[in-house]
């Protein structure tokens, strides 16, 4: 089979897979080698569901000895199947870094004979990248859960990120649908990568602090092979199974909390096997992925808590409205706030402005007294977070009345153009490939066109799911989040 057969086959492959951002590393460039990692000399483009795509993005082979449920490249489905040599990916990802269609490389596989046989080919494909091409690029490797942690070590100190697919977001499910998978055999390497990442943080700041000490302690080989120095992240199901947004919640901010995860990626479960143990609608809920991710941002940078954002009574997120806007929507008590004396913790609470926003505003408002023409030039989104601000006593939602279903009605309606026009509304593309379609139906690397002309066709919009009823929130659900990642594993 032809190298670009086979790069057609698993590019494709490896389109389900949706872990790839490059934040955290600080890899420069350097003289006489190729690549940089500095999150600075990277351009990354995101589909409009989040999905990165500046990365080389393949599957090393779509051979699988596994029978995942959910999975195309399953031992049980009749696919093309393919497999790269260990020089022919470190080859590929030459020439496309040095065509500039690429800035970095995300590197997945289906399970060759064993775990550990399919890691060490992995491993030998990005020792070939990394010494005898001297790439320096971004890297993000996948780990084949039940992998040894010899190679899981060698894997993560040839790569910026490492991640382990969490899969399912309940063992129960892990078991039905992925039944050669367990959670140990998972949450054993995510548990490596948290300490390896942890012990070569410390022994940098030793560098720092003692660095005659380090030098005697520390090989060099160890001292120019960071452990995945962008950290780890995971990936999980949703829709497949029956797990609950608030379920799925929690279990994310134990992952968090316990492994030290830089992401979460949430997959709206795409219907491709005809099998008696998965769902029988055909409907993928990107809506549902699209507030997850959301309501993951809320967690990992305003600093909310999943109990704040989801109740077991009410389990999934409203889909016409963000989970920040249904926070304040539950909690009009608390609002408006002036935006001239509010706390920097209150002004993120108030849906339209963000860290950057709620900054800009505390720095601004030491030297003038802010209103509406002041906010719109901070950028603050005035049209969402005027029903919940006073701007010197004045409040900019009039005309609407103060009360939760109409609040509710206004926040929900879709916006025509602008930053802020509700995503839901726009139709979505499909995960972009790197291949175009010819007239002929062959396929051809998108050489000299634009990015838009890389996106698919669209995929129908996302099912409604449940509209929470109107509610209140308690501070705490009753159900501590590190429960939730001890009956997953
Ligand atoms: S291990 Fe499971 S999910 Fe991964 S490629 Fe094989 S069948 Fe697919």
């Amino acid at each position: 089979m032809d190298l670009m057969t086979k790069l057609s086959i698993l590019a494709d492959a490896a389109k389900y897979d949706v872990a790839c951002t490059s934040s955290g590393s600080s890899r420069a460039a350097q003289k006489g080698q190729l690549g940089n990692a500095l999150s600075a000399g990277l351009c990354h483009s995101f589909t409009a569901d989040g999905r990165c795509v500046s990365l080389l993005k393949i599957l090393m082979t779509n051979v699988c000895v596994y029978d995942c449920a959910y999975c195309v490249n399953r031992s049980s489905n009749e696919v093309r199947r393919a497999a790269f040599t260990p020089h022919e990916i470190a080859d590929l990802t030459i020439e496309f870094y040095r065509r500039n269609y690429i800035e970095g490389l995300f590197l997945s596989s289906g399970v060759i004979e064993s775990p550990d046989r399919t890691t060490e080919l992995m491993v030998r494909a990005l020792s070939i990248l990394r010494y005898e091409h001297g790439f320096r690029g971004y890297i993000h490797a996948k780990a084949v859960p039940g992998t040894s942690p010899e190679l899981i070590d060698q894997l993560g100190r040839l790569c910026d990120r490492v991640s382990v697919n969490l899969e399912l977001p309940s063992r129960q499910s892990l078991d039905l649908l992925a039944p050669q998978k367990s959670g140990q055999n998972i949450l054993g390497p995510m548990r490596q990568i948290r300490d390896s990442i942890a012990e070569d943080a410390e022994t940098r700041a030793l560098v720092r602090r003692k660095p005659t000490f380090y030098q005697q302690q520390v090989s060099v080989a160890r001292k120019q092979q960071a452990f995945a120095p962008a950290g780890q992240s995971t990936q999980m199901i949703i829709g497949a199974t029956p797990e609950t947004d608030f379920q799925i919640l929690n279990l994310s901010a134990a992952l968090y909390r316990s492994l030290n995860l830089k992401r979460i990626f949430f997959s709206a479960y795409l219907p491709v096997n005809q099998d008696p143990r998965l769902p029988s609608t055909a409907g993928v809920q990107l809506n549902r992925e699209h507030r997850l991710y959301q309501a993951d941002w809320l967690m990992r940078f305003y600093h909310y808590e999943a109990g704040e954002l989801i109740d077991e009574a009410n389990p999934f997120l409203a889909h016409d409205v963000d989970p920040k806007a249904n926070w304040a929507l539950n909690h009009l008590d608390l609002f408006p706030v002036e935006v001239n004396t509010a706390p920097l913790e209150v002004l993120l609470r108030v849906p339209g402005i963000g860290p950057a926003g709620a900054r800009k505003i505390i720095k601004a408002r030491r030297t003038t007294t802010l209103r509406e023409a002041e906010l719109r030039k901070l950028g603050i989104a005035y049209k969402r977070a005027r029903y919940f601000l006073t701007c010197n006593g004045a409040y900019g939602g009039s005309g609407i009345s103060f009360t939760r279903e109409a609040l509710h009605g206004v926040l929900a309606a879709p916006i025509n153009g602008g930053r802020h026009g509700r995503r839901a509304d726009n139709p979505l593309p499909e995960q972009m490939s790197l291949f175009e379609q010819t007239p002929t139906g062959e396929e051809v690397l998108p050489g000299h066109v634009g990015a838009n002309a890389m996106l698919g066709a669209s995929l129908p919009q996302g099912h409604p799911e449940h509209l929470p009823a109107p509610r209140t929130y308690a501070s705490s659900t009753g159900s501590h989040p590190l429960q939730e990642l001890a009956a997953w594993a």
